[in-house]
């Protein structure tokens, strides 16, 4: 199964994406993961990407359409993958088609998961992991049932993203609307797109979506 998660930053396709990974047992292609992976190593892609990142603007589509090409090519990928932040504009959703039409490969499922915007600032304003799992708390929806230490690996470092505050979450939020929301449109049109609320609790959200890739 191919699909992709559509919706802004903090709309929930990171928590989604993960819960995915452990019922169908195929990965999250996070191309923000990878994009930041590539910035801590200092590659050159991420000496590239870095201050475009951290101003909340997007990265090339050339850059971002030749990670995904390489990371689609591994073998984990074999059975299908959940996109998850990407195709974030027209010109990578023309190029995930044509990549997937040279492996005479086809996209399953886009859902798009909606949540208002005054919501997604405050999510992503509050928002830290830990530094060893992953694991996304919240100052003050998702603490870690003990203070300071990760419910999942018992770590107690945290870290907090550069991009991750009120103000750059308008840029990112103002990219979303100019150049993904046209993406809304495209999957429509195809007939793939799904469309889900994404202000429910997690798990509504994630039922909603049981039920489309059961399908
Ligand atoms: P995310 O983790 O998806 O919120 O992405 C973090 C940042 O990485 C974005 O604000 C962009 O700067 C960059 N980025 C991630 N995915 C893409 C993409 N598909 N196209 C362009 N830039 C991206």
């Amino acid at each position: 199964m191919r699909l992709i998660l559509l919706g802004p930053p903090g709309a929930g396709k990171g928590t989604q994406a993960q819960r995915l990974v452990e019922r169908e047992g195929i990965p999250q292609l996070s191309t923000g993961d990878m994009l930041r992976a590539a910035v801590a190593a200092e590659t050159e892609v991420g000496l590239r990407a870095k201050a475009v990142m951290d101003a909340g603007h997007l990265v090339s589509d050339e850059i971002v359409n030749a990670i995904v090409a390489e990371r689609i090519d591994q073998p984990d990928c074999a059975n299908g993958f959940i996109l998850d932040g990407y195709p974030r504009t027209l010109i990578q959703a023309d190029a995930v088609e044509a990549m997937l039409a040279e492996r005479g490969q086809k996209l399953d499922h886009v859902i798009e998961m909606r949540v208002d915007d005054e919501v997604l600032i405050r999510r992503v304003a509050g928002r830290f992991s830990c530094a060893k799992c992953g694991t996304v708390y919240h100052d003050t929806d998702r603490q870690p049932t003990v203070e300071g230490v990760c419910d999942t690996c018992g770590s107690t470092e945290f870290k907090r993203r550069p991009d991750d505050n009120a103000e750059t979450m308008r840029t990112r939020l103002w990219n979303y609307y100019k150049d993904t929301s046209p993406l809304v449109g495209y999957y429509h049109c195809k007939g793939i797109l799904k469309t889900i609320d994404g202000m429910q609790s997690i798990e509504d959200v994630t039922d909603n979506i049981d039920a489309i890739v059961s399908r």
